[in-house]
């Protein structure tokens, strides 16, 4: 019901101020002076960013109703998958990856999982300011689940906000420093929780930062 009034209901009338304000400047052109154009511009950029979070918002919401059954997968080609979405973003910013321990077969649904990774990654060679990117990826063993962490090089988090990083558009910059809504992590938590696992960081603020989350080993896997 929330994703039908998100994609519906809340869309539709911001689709209507949308293209109302792109009209006026359209039809108004020549009798508009610059305060006016600039008002429209910041409208609009409004109406725009709306439409971002309601997408965001969505997208969350779907975690638990468009989840997929768990299934077992191959981890190693898992990765590979992820880091082949991210192939541009890791050669434009010349990042170092390594990877460890990854497991044969771990019983997920691996759409998701492959968007929490794809999160932790990005977010990890995005929030890397003035260095090259290096990112160790690990899996462990630590009965009864799998241990993944990533490890970076970036700007790291203080304490205070460990938990607040992971509610739903919590963001620690402002968006000219860093692009991004903040709904990131509030979609791997919500990943890690549906799988019965749990995510969390450790970081030493200007060094970098650890992410970890945990699956639980489901059938021996
Ligand atoms: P977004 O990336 O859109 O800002 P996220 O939910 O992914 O949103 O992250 C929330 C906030 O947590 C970020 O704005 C940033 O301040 C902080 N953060 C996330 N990942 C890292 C990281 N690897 N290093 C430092 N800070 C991070």
């Amino acid at each position: 019901q929330f994703a039908y009034v998100a994609s519906h209901d809340l869309q539709e009338p911001l689709r209507m101020v949308g293209s109302y304000l792109g009209l006026l400047e359209r039809r108004f052109d020549d009798k508009l002076d610059k305060d006016a154009k600039d008002f429209i511009f910041y409208a609009v950029d409004g109406a725009k960013r709306m439409q971002v979070l309601i997408n965001d918002l969505l997208s969350y919401s779907r975690v638990s109703t468009r989840g997929k059954p768990f299934e077992i997968v191959n981890c190693k080609q898992l990765v590979e998958g992820v880091l082949k979405n991210l192939e541009i973003a890791i050669k434009e910013s010349g990042t170092e990856i390594t990877t460890e321990g990854l497991p044969e077969e771990i019983v997920v649904d691996s759409t998701q999982i492959s968007q929490l990774l794809q999160n932790l990654i990005s977010n990890a060679i995005k929030f890397c300011k003035n260095r090259v990117p290096k990112i160790e990826l690990k899996v462990e063993d630590k009965l009864p689940d799998w241990q993944f962490s990533i490890k970076d090089n970036g700007i790291g988090i203080e304490q205070e906000y460990y938990e607040r990083i992971f509610i739903i558009f919590q963001r620690l910059h402002g968006k000219t420093d860093y692009p991004g809504t903040g709904m990131g992590l509030a979609i791997c938590k919500k990943i890690a929780l549906r799988h019965e696992g749990d995510i969390w960081v450790e970081s030493e603020p200007g060094q970098g930062s650890t992410f970890y989350f945990t699956v639980p080993k489901r059938g021996g896997f």
